[in-house]
């Protein structure tokens, strides 16, 4: 059963926002766009692997786990974690395109695009050992000793492994049923109320994502935002108010709520409290009744009053 739901991604987010609100002509535009493509196939990678965990049918018991960020000496992030009577499985999914080649001397991956170009990564195959020993390490600190394995799951077939060590648990998320199927079930180590105890500590661990205002980062100044509303319909920034609701010149689309985004980017790109003057800034509105109108709907937390009032996440 799953104990914990993979949840939204705040790098996401972040990323998005950038997309919209740094000109294109900023010189970090296409490492951004190249940072939400990767972003953006990570997350189709899970899921996928979501969908065929979905379609496994299970006979042991277990808990499974998505996106799972603990603290042992360092935090460490797991894609999902699976919670056995006889020990614990660590999955981690990879949707990268090309030829992956895993180097073992250096230990390192190159990825060979389709286009030629070569990069070269740092391997999964470290990630998830080092993975593997903290959180052997988390477990023993809190005398819980039990075997961790990881298993590598590549999302496609398209995606070319070579080089893999034949030590290494490696599938496609298309054989993610089959291979939870005809796993071996081996001597418990735990009773059901210890696996379940298991599950509950993990969850009461976890190491939440705080999101850092994006602008506290001095490649992206406040100062080069691009202030106005975005439009969803065409990605273009620039809707005016009209007869009470927002429309595009661009695409002729009109929207009730287009601000919400447009003063959800500038709260996250500043991390401080939005007052009326800089809401009136970024909406393109002068009418500060109307901005202290949408603030208040927004339901954020007010702090102030009157003509004082800041709005904050
Ligand atoms: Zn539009």
């Amino acid at each position: 059963m799953i104990w914990k739901e993979r949840e939204v991604s705040g790098n996401k987010e972040e990323l998005e926002v950038l997309l919209r609100r740094l000109p294109k002509r900023h010189a970090l535009y296409g490492q951004v766009e190249r940072d939400n493509y990767a972003e953006t196939a990570g997350q189709a990678g899970e899921k996928r692997f979501d969908h065929y965990y979905a379609a496994s049918r299970v006979t042991f018991p277990h808990y499974m786990l998505h996106n799972v960020t603990l603290k042992s000496f360092r935090v460490f992030q797991m894609d999902s974690v699976m919670i056995t009577p006889w020990g614990v499985y660590v999955f981690e999914v990879k949707n990268m395109n090309g030829r992956l080649l895993f180097n073992s001397h250096p230990v390192q991956m190159l990825q060979m695009k389709e286009d030629g170009t070569v990069i070269g990564r740092r391997s999964p195959i470290e990630q998830m050992a080092d993975n593997e020993w903290l959180l052997e390490e988390w477990l023993r600190e809190r005398d819980i000793l039990v075997p961790v394995r990881s298993v590598l799951v590549l999302s496609y077939s398209k995606q070319i492994a070579e080089n893999v060590p034949p030590s290494q648990p490696i599938i496609f998320s298309h054989q993610l049923p089959r291979y939870l199927h005809t796993l071996p079930v081996e001597q418990a180590i735990f009773n059901p109320d210890e696996m379940k105890g298991l599950a509950e500590l993990m969850v009461a661990a976890l190491v939440r994502f705080v999101p850092k205002p994006i602008c506290s980062d001095p490649r992206y100044p406040i100062e080069v935002m691009r202030c106005g509303v975005w439009c969803a319909a065409c990605n273009r920034i620039g809707m005016v108010r009209r007869y009470g609701v927002w429309f595009c010149p661009d695409c002729g689309v009109s929207e009730k709520n287009a601000h919400i985004r447009t003063i959800r980017d500038w709260l996250l790109l500043t991390g401080e409290p939005m007052t009326n003057k800089v809401g009136r800034e970024i909406l393109g509105v002068g009418d500060r009744h109307l901005v202290s109108r949408l603030l208040k709907e927004m339901n954020l937390n007010k702090i102030g009053t009157f003509k004082d009032a800041k709005y904050q996440l």
